[in-house]
């Protein structure tokens, strides 16, 4: 199997190269981290609470080290890498401040003597994890995961195996038992082996629809449960009685965080007609604040996208919307850097259904506009797409703007006057083909049990 490279998208230096392992070793690891399960599972939940309150700590301590680590290995500008690092700390604090709460069991009055609801783990769970947030969906999985016994295999993008390896120090460093959480070192083409070990009993799967469908299909063979957080097409309706401004700033920092490259940024700005050209103006003056550059500089709000496949995919979908009607209305500066993946953040308008722009999933900084003549035709644009993750609405109408959230849009997420964004406290996941399941809150850590039912006559 050929080794995983790490590769700098700033200068396409390699930076780093990981032997793949080869079966004999991946079954070792398999049968390792299964060997943990007993004990972990029965470590008292307090106990494995208190291992991801250190986890938060370590994780806080070596911010910038692991910030530096994604700038390198995927283009993740510096300051947005340290704010991840944190997000992770969040994580880890909230299931350890609530897993005991979460897990307990629950009581219900039956004609039994007791009958109750128990939490039991599942066993190894296989992650398969993207390089976007290389550390944040790792922990987003992982935190709630392992709180509730499960022990963890982790396939990560083979992009980002020094983040991998990083992530598997820091459970050792901390103190967490070995082998409760272990990194294969293995591309995406070994996926369905590990899937086929009879020691693995479930997969979560955070990545594009291709990858999900691939893993479901694998896992559903052998009747494994998974849990698919998968691509979107976010749409911001912005309806003629929106806030210019708010709707303007959270478009941008919807569609430019990680450099575009993000499941839930706004892919399509849906703007109400009569609004439209004052819409565009304020886009593109707000646009122009924002800076293309070394992801190492802390004036870089854009970095380069990951590799030169990706950024030769977002530019053939902006040439096709083109030459089907798009207008192109704003392309900025980029690092005159032939080595380096930087794409401008572009704006294009007039985008329709059939377009690329419309329908597909551009990862990287291109703002779509699309003309809506109305509410009714705003909605039915932004449900006209097969993903179903994340959504906005923009309305100084406060009951309109829940209405729409709740009711009308078809996403695991609906946002009013505010940017989608996943918070620990609140559930996160996708409809249609954005996946299924739940991450994040109380819903998340009941993903990977055996919600038991206990009757003592
Ligand atoms: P990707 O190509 O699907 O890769 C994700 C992971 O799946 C990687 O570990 C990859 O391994 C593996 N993989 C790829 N093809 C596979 C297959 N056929 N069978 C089994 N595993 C496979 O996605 P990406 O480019 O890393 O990430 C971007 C995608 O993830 C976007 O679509 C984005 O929207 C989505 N995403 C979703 C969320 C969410 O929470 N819903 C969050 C972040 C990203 P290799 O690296 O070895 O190929």
């Amino acid at each position: 199997m050929p080794d995983l490279k790490s590769i700098n998208p700033a200068n396409s230096d390699v930076v780093g190269v990981y032997p793949q392992l080869t079966d004999k070793e991946i079954n070792e690891i398999i049968i390792d981290v299964e060997n943990e399960f007993n004990s972990w599972r029965k470590t008292p939940v307090q106990e494995r609470c208190q291992f991801f309150k250190y986890l938060s700590e370590a994780i806080q301590m070596r911010k910038n080290e692991f910030a530096n680590l994604m700038a390198l290995e995927m283009g993740k500008p510096i300051s947005q890498g340290t704010a991840e690092i944190e997000k992770c700390a969040l994580v880890c604090d909230y299931y350890a401040d609530n897993g005991e709460k979460f897990l307990a069991n629950q009581n219900i009055n039956t004609e039994a003597s007791e009958s109750y609801v128990s939490f039991q783990p599942l066993g190894v769970i296989l992650a398969v994890m993207p390089w976007n947030f290389p550390f944040w969906q790792v922990f987003r999985f992982a935190a709630p995961a392992m709180i509730a016994g499960n022990v963890v295999v982790l396939k990560h993008a083979s992009n980002v195996q020094g983040c991998a390896d990083a992530i598997e120090g820091l459970f050792i460093e901390v103190g967490i038992p070995n082998n409760t959480f272990r990194n294969l070192t293995i591309d995406s083409s070994k996926v369905n082996y590990v899937i086929e070990n009879p020691l693995i009993k479930a997969v979560s799967l955070t990545g594009s629809k291709f990858a999900g469908k691939s893993v479901a299909k694998k896992a559903g063979s052998l009747l494994k449960k998974t849990v698919l957080e998968l691509g979107g097409s976010d749409p911001y309706v912005v309806l003629k009685d929106a806030d210019l401004d708010i709707a303007v700033d959270s478009c941008i920092s919807g569609r430019l965080l990680n450099s575009g490259q993000s499941c839930i940024a706004a892919k399509r700005f849906i703007v109400d007609n009569n609004i439209q050209s004052e819409f565009e103006k304020k886009i593109i003056e707000k646009i122009k604040n924002q800076k293309v550059g070394d992801p190492f500089l802390e004036d870089s709000s854009v970095g380069p996208l990951v590799n030169k496949e990706s950024r030769d995919e977002l530019v053939a979908q902006i040439e096709k919307s083109i030459n089907e009607g798009a207008k192109l209305i704003y392309e900025s500066e980029v690092p005159d850097n032939e080595n380096g993946f930087y794409h401008p953040i572009t704006v294009l308008s007039n985008v329709k259904p059939g377009m690329p722009a419309f329908d597909e999933e551009l990862f990287g900084p291109v703002a779509c506009i699309i003309s809506a003549k109305n509410q009714s035709d705003a909605l039915s644009l932004a449900n006209a797409t097969s993903y179903g993750l994340g959504a906005a609405v923009f309305t100084s109408n406060y009951e309109k703007g829940k209405e729409i959230a709740e009711l009308e849009l078809e996403s695991g997420v609906g946002f009013v006057n505010d940017f989608v964004r996943s918070d620990p406290r609140l559930p996160f996941g996708g409809v249609k083909e954005s996946g299924y399941g739940n991450e994040l809150s109380s819903y998340g850590i009941l993903e990977f049990v055996n919600i038991k039912t206990v009757y003592i006559r």
